[in-house]
């Protein structure tokens, strides 16, 4: 739906072969469980270069969206597509290859390593596959080891993480855990970044240190779509926002049109009253 974006172009990396298309396209996506209907003919676009919220009460079915979207569940219909090209079938190692990353609502981390373990590791055996392969000499596993390595002191610089390189990871704070959790999505290079609640349970500070690093990501060029409950959060920082309820996608377009929707206000304002 977001359609009026002119500037958008084809994200570099990520080669689209329309480039009117968003870089992430939702098309028309029905999941079921059993019985339940969690996910009912969802449709909208993430344009490549955007900060977009996903938005909507508790069990509207946004994280199984992005399940469906990450290839950890399939689709029992519609498409998804990356740069222009089918997804949905794809395994989630496949769909991360070209360049989708995305965190958790709880972090994916390694409690019994380091940070800098951690983040090393999310590095490790992607010999092969993009990204790293594209930076090392076939055949140098020491110049590898030691471009990893630069890569997770720029990962732990960017993120403010660097006095905490040696420490546990199970010894972080719960903000500081999604931060790595970040970090370790950054060591693959994605493209476009999911974030499934990266404020929930996050103190303030830090809450403010991580949307300053997605904007910084944003402006160097990669898109992000993030679930998102505070509204107020979504709508002063989002460049597009888009309303999911009862699995279905009930409006999309820049917050403030969005904002002023009648069926938005009513559904989402309604769901967060149960919450
Ligand atoms: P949200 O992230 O918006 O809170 P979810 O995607 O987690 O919503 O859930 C959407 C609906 O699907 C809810 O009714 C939830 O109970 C149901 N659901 C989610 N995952 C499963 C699953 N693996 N099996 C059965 N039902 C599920
Ligand atoms: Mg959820």
């Amino acid at each position: 739906m977001s359609r009026d974006s002119s500037e958008s172009g084809a994200a570099t990396g990520v080669t689209g072969s329309d480039s009117d298309a968003p870089l992430l396209e939702v098309d028309d996506v029905v999941k079921r469980f059993g019985g339940l209907t969690a996910i009912d003919h969802a449709s909208f676009g993430v344009e490549a270069e955007s900060v977009t919220g996903l938005i909507g009460p508790n069990g509207a079915g946004k994280s199984t969206l992005f399940n469906c979207v990450t290839g950890m569940l399939t689709p029992d219909s519609g498409a998804v597509r990356l740069a222009g090209e089918d997804v949905q079938d794809l395994p989630p190692n496949r769909i991360a290859q070209r360049g989708l990353g995305r965190t958790f609502q709880t972090p994916k981390i390694f409690r019994g390593m380091s940070v800098r373990e951690n983040l090393a590791f999310a590095a490790r055996g992607q010999t092969g596959e993009r990204p790293i392969s594209a930076l090392v000499q076939p055949g140098t596993v020491g110049s590898e080891e030691a471009d990893i390595r630069e890569r997770v002191d720029d990962t732990l610089e960017f993120l403010s993480l660097d006095h905490l390189a040696e420490e546990y990871a199970s010894g972080l704070s719960g903000g500081q855990r999604k931060l790595l959790e970040l970090g370790r999505v950054l060591m693959l290079d994605p493209e476009i970044i999911l974030l499934d609640e990266p404020m929930a349970g996050v103190n303030p500070s830090l809450a403010d240190d991580l949307l300053d690093r997605l904007h910084e990501l944003n402006d160097r060029g990669r898109t992000i779509l993030l679930i998102e409950h505070d509204m107020d959060l979504v709508m002063n920082h989002c460049d597009r926002v888009v309303v999911l309820h009862n699995g279905q996608t009930l409006a999309s377009g820049p917050p403030s049109i969005v904002q002023e929707d009648e069926r938005v206000v009513e559904a989402y304002l309604g769901g967060f009253e149960n919450e």
